[in-house]
């Protein structure tokens, strides 16, 4: 296996996708979560990059400081603040919405921040599933509660609430119990904020495959000794074995689809799904 097969490249401006919106200034606020680590870092700063000004937030205050030497590294005309915080924490995530409150009109929210265990259901810790579920769940939950205020209170109202959630909320494997319920929450969480949102506040999910971050990573191992296979065929036959597309996505791919959402251009993406799998949900053989 070669690290190209899982390490990303180097992010750079090019790969950014930027789109001329007329809210896309650093008088809306971006709220990012778990924007100090992989598809967080790389949101953050495309979001920065089309001339928000992000509010980052991650438990990770190394992690966040990256993020914000990415953005200076590549010069962006948007804004990175770093509000250390954890999801786990009501006060916290309150702490953090208003904080991003207080540096311009908050419109979007990237519910981002997760993580991952492997383990059969019937072993699977309740911890495990508690944490996962406060961190890809609850929270998502509470911040779209707490922004959807903040996105009516604008002068147009126009606004957008993007959940990252993946293959995994649309179909199960082996293993992971707590994330894919997690997931297949989201999808609803999502739905509901739309029947609510008037169609000015809008919501989407992104679901992708496997994409180049540690939360994918650093799984390989476990994987492999759950199934009793080696770390190449956790990769090629368990990750990319569905996808028509044998290459996994970069975390700035899943940055440019959150800022297509929260674009003009997504206006009629309201309650719906970006599925950007390589055919992994779609086809078979
Ligand atoms: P990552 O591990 O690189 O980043 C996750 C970030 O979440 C970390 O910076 C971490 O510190 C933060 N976080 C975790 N717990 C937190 C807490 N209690 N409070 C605040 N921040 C916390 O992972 P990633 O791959 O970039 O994943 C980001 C999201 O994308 C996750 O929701 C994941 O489920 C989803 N996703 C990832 C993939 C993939 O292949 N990498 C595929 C589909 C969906």
């Amino acid at each position: 296996m070669t690290d190209d097969a899982i390490e990303p490249p180097e992010l750079t401006t090019d790969r950014i996708l930027t789109i001329d919106d007329d809210h896309f200034t650093t008088d809306s606020v971006a709220l990012v979560t778990g924007a100090g680590s992989g598809i967080g870092r790389a949101t953050a700063v495309a979001l920065a990059q089309n001339g928000l000004t992000v509010a980052a937030t991650d438990i990770d205050a190394e992690g966040l400081a990256g993020t914000s030497e990415k953005a200076a590294e590549l010069d962006v005309p948007g804004e990175i603040v770093e509000i250390e915080g954890d999801l786990t924490d009501d006060e916290d995530v309150r702490r953090i919405v208003d904080e991003a409150a207080e540096e311009g009109a908050v419109r979007y929210a990237a519910n981002i921040a997760g993580l991952q265990h492997i383990s059969p259901l019937p072993e699977f810790p309740m911890e495990k599933y508690d944490l996962m579920h406060d961190v890809m769940l609850r929270a998502p939950f509470l911040v779209s509660k707490l922004v959807m205020p903040h996105i009516r209170d604008t002068d147009d109202g126009v606004g957008a609430i993007g959940n990252m959630c993946s293959i995994h909320g649309h179909t199960a494997t082996q293993d992971k119990a707590g994330y894919i319920t997690s997931k297949f929450g989201l999808r609803g969480l999502t739905q509901s904020i739309a029947a609510e949102g008037d169609g000015t506040l809008r919501a989407f999910t992104i679901s992708t495959g496997y994409v180049k971050t540690p939360l994918v990573t650093d799984q390989i191992p476990d994987t492999a000794e759950e199934r009793g296979i080696s770390e190449q065929e956790v990769v090629e036959d368990v990750m990319l074995g569905e996808s028509q597309v044998k290459e996994m996505m970069e975390p700035v791919d899943v940055a440019n689809l959150f800022t297509l959402g929260f674009s003009q251009h997504g206006r009629h993406l309201d309650g719906g799904d970006l599925t950007w799998d390589g055919g992994h949900l779609t086809t078979y053989e």
